[in-house]
């Protein structure tokens, strides 16, 4: 009999979250609210941002959405970040990436009130989480880490593999990872061996951006696996950076793509937007 690894099913898991999210939503007298600001027209963005405000819908969290021109300049961003920081109905900014060419969406993400930075893009975000420190936690990582812990609470100890080291995804993945004790390996182009180093792993966590990169042969038996990768392949469907045929042979626990980690990343947005919203409201 072959063996078939078990399915981490991020559908159910970030429908589970996003209910925990309205209820907590539903007592409140005033509704949490994300402004999401929209530049140019690319139609993969439109589709993500859509989902975003269809997810606050489900949750009772109000939405903005500031819609600019693809011929925006970093001034009228600027001017659009600068508002929404000053208004005190607002708690969180997400500024839709990536930005048309030629803007500076470094510059941009940065000033955006780190309060309201629910992507957890700003250098004072990153730095609590490098620091062991509460704040926003990127959302892509933060909903990663949820997946691998909805099958394994312990991770203390464990020798995890984060292939990719972009401050979106790889670097925070591996930070949240070290905080749950693993012993944590970043993995990047300049990687010599990786099949060999993810053959050590007891998690690997592929984000990339590479079809199938990852195969079988390069995962440890009962491997927890969870794939971010989202590529469209020439035929119209989507697939993540592992091999999902052959990995799924020989790991113990496997994300799908669609339906694995894309869903919690969202999740994570509404999450993110009610810790901003409780942390207005404390202080
Ligand atoms: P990125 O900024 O392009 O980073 C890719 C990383 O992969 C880099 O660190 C790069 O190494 C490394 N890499 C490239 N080729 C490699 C190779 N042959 N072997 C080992 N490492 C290699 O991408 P990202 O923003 O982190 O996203 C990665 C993937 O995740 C993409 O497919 C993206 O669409 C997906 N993603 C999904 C979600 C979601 O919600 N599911 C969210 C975010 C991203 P160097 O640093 O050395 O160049």
């Amino acid at each position: 009999m072959t063996h078939s690894a078990q399915l981490i099913d991020g559908k159910s898991i970030s429908a589970a979250v996003m209910d925990d999210i309205a209820a907590q939503v539903a007592k409140l007298d005033k509704k949490p609210t994300l402004a999401v600001i929209l530049v140019g027209d690319d139609p993969a963005s439109h589709v993500y941002v859509g989902n975003k405000i269809k997810a606050c819908a489900k949750t009772g969290i109000q939405s903005i959405e500031k819609r600019l021109s693809e011929t925006a300049t970093n001034d009228d961003i600027a001017a659009v970040i600068t508002d929404l920081n000053a208004n005190p109905d607002v708690h969180g900014i997400l500024l839709q990436l990536p930005l048309p060419q030629g803007l500076d969406s470094d510059r941009l993400i940065q000033m955006i009130s780190p309060d309201k930075d629910v992507d957890g893009l700003t250098i004072l975000n990153v730095g609590k989480l490098v620091a062991g420190l509460d704040g926003m936690v990127p959302c892509t990582p933060q909903g990663s880490l949820m997946l691998i812990k909805s099958v394994k609470q312990d991770l203390s100890g464990l020798h995890a593999v984060v292939i990719g080291r972009s401050l979106l995804f790889g670097k925070p993945m591996a930070q949240l990872l070290l905080s749950e004790n693993c012993t944590v390996t970043t993995a990047h182009s300049k990687t010599r061996n990786l099949a060999e180093v993810c053959k050590a792993a007891d998690i690997v966590v592929a984000a990339v951006g590479r079809p199938k990169m990852v195969k079988g042969d390069w995962i440890k038996e009962g491997a927890i696996v969870i794939d971010v990768g989202i590529n469209r392949l020439d035929t119209g469907k989507l697939c993540g950076d592992v091999d999902f045929n052959e990995v799924s042979e020989v790991a113990g626990y496997i994300t799908p793509v669609p339906g694995g980690v894309g869903p919690m990343t969202i999740a994570c947005l509404m999450v993110n937007t009610l810790k901003a919203y409780n942390s207005f409201h404390k202080s």
